[in-house]
């Protein structure tokens, strides 16, 4: 990331910015736009979207360039289907979240969302159509309503509870004295992990994108919370496609298909049911998984 900045004033800005935890990844490169590599093309059309697929043809990508991360990784999401990646932390699963938002160009081979390569169309268009739900959330220094808001502009309030609610913040936002107009960030109130990644669902649920992707988006929630994300979230995304990242499998299983990434290349892939029967490496998580939580009880 750092390779991205050159001049040092904008770098200290951004690094003081992201460390206090409190911009969106979306929100810094359009802040260092004019720095960052990833550029539009002259001319680039605007995405136009009608049936959300997502292809990865062949990706080659590291963020150094000693190091490969994803090693000519190809697989197709179908439009209006959900696909989760699972895999060992390390294996490269966020960073395939960070190429579809093109917060990176790949060193070589395509991404195409709807059959248009994502490095042809203008950055503003890809973005629109994609509602992330990052591993760690971070809010901006505004209000919490305006957290919730920025995913669309001119939200209306019944909108923004409506999400707030679904996104099981509501009850908290009610508690406060100010409200969806409580400050928060760095003068404001501090939220928790959980809160914060809550705030970020109900910003993805009033973005209302085409296509959906969860970076592990509850993992910082207890599990009766969780559940009733994942209600959520799996009504959400009945007719969006979906891009689930999960650690824990059983929040994913019930996906279309599964693809197992180890170490940036396809391990296997295939529905929980056949790859349970396969008994190989998702067999072999889902079984640990499993007596871990058999042992918690
Ligand atoms: P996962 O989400 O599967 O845990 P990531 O996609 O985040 O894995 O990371 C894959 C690999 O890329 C890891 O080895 C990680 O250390 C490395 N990596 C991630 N982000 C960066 C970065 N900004 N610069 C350099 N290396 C990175
Ligand atoms: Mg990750």
């Amino acid at each position: 990331l750092m390779q991205l900045f050159r001049p040092l004033d904008m770098l200290g800005m951004v690094y003081r910015t992201v460390r206090q935890g409190l911009i969106d990844m979306a929100e810094m490169f359009r802040l260092i736009d004019t720095e960052a590599e990833v550029k539009d093309a002259p001319g680039a059309p605007a995405l136009v979207v009608s049936r959300p697929s997502i292809t990865f043809d062949n990706i080659v990508f590291g963020y150094e360039n000693e190091r490969t991360i994803l090693h000519g990784l190809s697989f197709e999401v179908e439009a209006g289907s959900s696909v989760a990646i699972v895999g060992p932390s390390g294996a490269g699963k966020s960073t395939i979240a960070r190429l579809l938002f093109r917060f990176y160009d790949p060193a070589s081979g395509r991404i195409l969302i709807d059959g248009q390569d994502i490095a042809r169309v203008t950055q503003e268009s890809l973005r629109a159509q994609i509602g992330i739900v990052p591993q760690d959330s971070v809010l901006f220094n505004d209000t919490i309503g305006y957290n919730i808001a920025y995913g669309r502009e001119g939200a209306d309030e019944e909108t923004m509870v409506a999400a707030a609610r679904a996104a099981a913040i509501l009850p908290f936002i009610e508690r406060l004295p100010d409200g969806f107009d409580t400050e928060v960030g760095e003068r404001g109130l501090k939220l928790s992990g959980g809160e914060k990644q809550r705030v970020a669902i109900a910003r993805t649920l009033v973005k209302d994108p085409p296509i959906l992707v969860l970076d592990e988006a509850t993992s910082a929630l207890d599990s009766r919370t969780e559940q009733d994300i994942l209600r959520t979230l799996k009504q959400v995304s009945e007719h969006r496609t979906t891009l689930a990242i999960a650690h824990r499998l059983s929040t994913i299983a019930d996906s279309d298909r599964i693809l197992v990434l180890d170490q940036g290349r396809l391990a296997e892939t295939g529905t929980h049911a056949e790859l349970l029967r396969k008994g190989e490496l998702y067999a072999e998580m889902w079984a640990r998984q499993q007596a871990e939580e058999a042992a918690v009880e």
